[in-house]
């Protein structure tokens, strides 16, 4: 079927790094978001193309109608569904705390009060330490990139941020010196995000199921996450 969203090429929106999901391996964006994606732009006849920016960027960015769609494990909440249109759930999620592998005091939310733990700006993770943690003292930063480096040379205690992602970066960049502990929240969906009312919204939603039944989805899922538990 024929719809406008075919005709122009879409200007798709991801986070600079959020491994395994986005992430520039090679000099190209690579990652679970990235080629689910491409699947589903496949299957609904959709042109695209990828602006890599700051997570903190891409609400605005689909508020302001600057892009069409958005991929960076974003976590559907009520708030900015007031904002922003998700479709429907693709990944669950939750939060866990990194630490450097002779840190034997932080296992759980409690034990990051009073404690220097670096975050990403505009994360589901900031309002929920805000919240949670009151007396955590939080180092922002645009680009996680520079929380595992602050980690790395002791600057802070903890990063604090989403699951799949620190389990990957556990496993891969963090050249087995950090560990994953203390699981703070699961139970977060991720959802692609769009601007209010895009008609786009029908149309990926039909792609994603019919990619979640003809088994793409599972492909891609245990080529980025291994098998499901
Ligand atoms: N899931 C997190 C959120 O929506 C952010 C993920 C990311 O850093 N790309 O707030």
């Amino acid at each position: 079927i024929a719809h406008a969203a075919q005709d122009k090429e879409l200007l798709v929106a991801t986070d600079t790094a959020f491994v395994p999901f986005e992430f520039k391996q090679d000099g190209k964006y690579t990652g679970f978001d990235i080629e689910l994606w491409d699947a589903i732009a496949k299957e609904a006849g959709l042109k695209y193309s990828l602006r890599p920016m700051d997570f903190n960027g891409i609400i605005p960015g689909l508020q302001t109608r600057n892009i069409d769609a958005a991929l960076a494990g974003i976590t559907i909440r009520d708030d900015r569904k007031k904002v922003i249109d998700f479709s429907d759930p693709y990944y669950e999620s939750g939060l866990a705390i990194l630490v450097n592998n002779d840190n034997a005091n932080i296992k759980s939310a409690k034990d990051l009060e009073g404690k220097n733990v670096a975050v990403k700006i505009g994360t589901a993770t900031v309002d929920y330490l805000k919240a949670n943690v009151p007396n955590a003292k939080l180092k922002l930063f645009p680009n996680i990139d520079n929380a595992f480096l602050e980690l790395a040379t002791g600057r802070v205690d903890a990063v604090v941020h989403d699951t799949p992602n620190l389990q990957y970066f556990a496993k891969t960049g963090g050249q087995g010196k950090v560990k994953v502990v203390g699981s703070l929240k699961s139970g977060d969906f991720y959802g692609i995000g769009f601007p209010k009312d895009s008609e786009l919204v029908p149309v990926v939603n039909k792609a994603l199921k019919t990619i979640q039944d003809n088994g793409t989805y599972d492909a891609l899922y245990t080529k980025w996450f291994g098998e499901k538990a």
